[in-house]
């Protein structure tokens, strides 16, 4: 089963803005795409970010999603791997001095390191209730409560 790119899109759209927000990623641009990842067929979602401007794409399969809510939770893991997008601009740097095959190495041992803690967290926040559609329900309610009480205008007219 998959999702139509229609539901696809309006689910992201519902969400999106909410999780940034609960995830502290507000100084991000964050643009989501619906497409094929890779060849294989295999990836339900993928960022690719750069650190320094902070900006990622994010492309989610929705053919390889079952329901939206899953379509959510791939959200919600390409955006934890922007929480530690950081790491990539140390990575990047390790890079330099490498021969070609170590640099392969260096770089499959942090791609693994990225996924294991990616996973830990969600598997945490799985734990504590936190899934895509809640956290977002989270970032409107602290969105709004930043906002209570509005602020007074200066120079109120009398
Ligand atoms: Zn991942």
């Amino acid at each position: 089963m998959t999702v139509h790119p229609i539901a696809a899109r309006a689910r992201v759209d519902d969400i999106l803005s909410d999780m940034i927000h609960a995830m502290r990623l507000d100084h991000w641009r964050v643009d989501v795409e619906l497409g094929a990842v890779d060849d294989s067929g295999h990836l339900l979602g993928e960022g690719v970010s750069d650190p320094r401007s902070r900006h990622v794409i994010i492309t989610i399969d929705s053919d390889l999603h079952d329901n939206v809510k899953e379509i959510g939770n791939t959200l919600r893991h390409e955006l934890l791997h922007v929480l530690h997008a950081s790491f990539q601009t140390y990575r990047r740097a390790c890079s330099h001095g490498l021969k070609r095959r170590e640099d392969d190495i260096v770089e499959e041992v942090y791609q693994l390191a990225s996924e294991e803690t990616v996973m830990g967290i969600e598997a945490m926040l799985d734990a504590i209730g936190l899934d895509a559609e809640t956290l977002a329900v989270k970032g409107a309610v602290l969105r709004s409560a930043r906002r209570w009480p509005p602020r007074q205008r200066e120079g109120k007219a009398s």
